[in-house]
């Protein structure tokens, strides 16, 4: 089992000719609500690439709280320990404009409240096979969470999105982190992947910078280096291409797969998303990534 304690969202998207300007008012063409956040894309992603998965956060008492349980619910995902809070569930607000250009509000609502772990997080954290996270909840709970893993000897995945200071505090319990090449370099202060991986290498022992359409850069401080070139495909939209990777990259490692066998099981489940629309909408099954691999 994997746990993923991070962000859930609804994503509130509307589709416009181009975005209003402040005080203006402009005609969309199109509304969604799609249930988001890094936290529950990569638990949808592990859980569709073949893992059992638990979900720790936080939705509000709102009308979003009970469609964010559902989503991960009807992924198979045990939500026991999603709590519900007083007040609104996080939401992201995004303007998608005609250009295929977005820009977007994310109010962290619930999740901002996920500032610690409870007793029954950290004996859920200790039974899993590995622990994902992501910078979207408060850090202080993340650490927690890093720490709880740690103690219990379960390894831990970090992707550092949103980018912010890293304290050693954290890193220090992190295994694994996984930016992409954007993250890697505001990190570092590196602009070169493998200027950024070595810099990353001397804070956790292993890493991966993914490079979009140019594949996945892998180092461990035992030594190794590897690129994954990316399956070559016609991209129709990359949203949550990252987090469809680390999904599927944390259930081929908690297989036992070694990182060459885990990142081409990743990159092939990246690449069939991005063939498709949307995010959690995009992610393939386990079955559709065994084919494509075959
Ligand atoms: P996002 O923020 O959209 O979730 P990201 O910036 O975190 O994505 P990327 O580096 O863009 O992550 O992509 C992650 C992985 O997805 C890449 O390492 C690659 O394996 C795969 N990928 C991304 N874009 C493409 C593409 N155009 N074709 C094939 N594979 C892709």
């Amino acid at each position: 089992m994997i746990s993923v304690f991070g962000s859930a969202n609804m994503d509130l998207v509307a589709y416009v000719p181009s975005a209003p300007k402040l005080g203006e008012t402009v005609a969309g063409r199109a509304f969604r609500t799609i249930p988001g956040g890094k936290g529950a894309n990569q638990a949808v992603a592990a859980a569709r690439a073949g893992s059992q998965v638990a979900f720790i956060g936080a939705v509000g008492d709102d009308a979003f709280g009970p469609e964010l349980r559902g989503a991960l619910f009807e992924a198979g995902i045990d939500t026991s320990r999603l709590r519900v809070v007083p007040g609104p569930s996080g939401i992201a607000h995004i303007v998608v404009e005609d250009s295929g250009g977005n820009s977007i509000i994310v109010v962290p609502g619930a999740n901002g409240s996920v500032t610690g772990c409870s007793a029954e997080d950290i004996e859920m954290i200790a039974r899993s096979r590995a622990l994902l996270l992501q910078l979207e909840l408060p850090l202080e709970g993340v650490v927690e969470a890093a720490r709880a893993a740690r103690t219990a000897g379960v390894p831990v995945i970090l992707t550092p999105a949103p980018v912010v200071e890293l304290p050693d505090e954290l890193l220090g319990a992190v295994d694994l982190i996984v930016p992409n090449e954007h993250e890697a370099a505001a990190i570092t202060g590196a602009a070169d992947p493998d200027d950024a991986l070595k810099a990353l290498l001397d804070r956790v022992p292993e890493a991966v910078i993914t490079l979009g359409s140019r594949g996945a850069l892998y180092g461990s401080r035992a030594g190794d280096r590897l690129l994954v070139p990316a399956v070559p495909v016609e991209a129709v939209d990359t949203t949550a291409a990252g987090d469809t990777f680390v999904g599927a990259l944390a259930t081929a490692r908690s297989e036992g797969r070694s990182p060459a066998d885990a990142l081409r099981f990743a990159s092939t489940a990246a690449a069939l998303s991005v063939q498709r629309e949307g995010a959690s909408t995009s992610m393939p099954s386990r079955a559709e990534i065994d084919a494509a691999l075959t």
